[in-house]
């Protein structure tokens, strides 16, 4: 969020001032300027890639979660709205039932 006179950052209460795009240069284009929360990561890059995921929000708009996959071939990344992360999260949960490594959590 901006404050009124639109100069001022207002910052939710998850962005990291270290990795703010309005205090410190992006580190991929399409980050410029937006609030971004806590680095969480999972995996290697070698050999079967990592995914990270954190809190970004633009501006006057609501915060989406960003998953980040990198691997040999490259990153890619999508932007979901909390129910799509939800979703996504479900998706994992029934993954893990479904191969038996589920811890049967909610
Ligand atoms: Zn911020």
């Amino acid at each position: 969020m901006v404050s009124q006179s639109g100069r001022v950052p207002v910052h939710p209460q998850w962005c990291v001032p270290d990795r703010c795009g309005h205090l410190v240069p992006p580190v991929l284009a399409h980050m410029g300027r937006r609030h971004r929360g806590v680095l969480l990561k999972v995996g290697e890059v070698r050999p079967s890639g990592a995914v990270a995921s954190y809190l970004i929000e633009a501006d006057g708009e609501e915060p989406r979660v960003t998953v980040h996959v990198a691997c040999r071939a490259g990153t890619a990344w999508a932007e979901l709205s909390f129910p799509q992360a939800g979703q996504l999260v479900s998706q994992l949960r029934s993954l893990l039932v479904q191969g038996g490594g589920g811890h049967g959590g909610n």
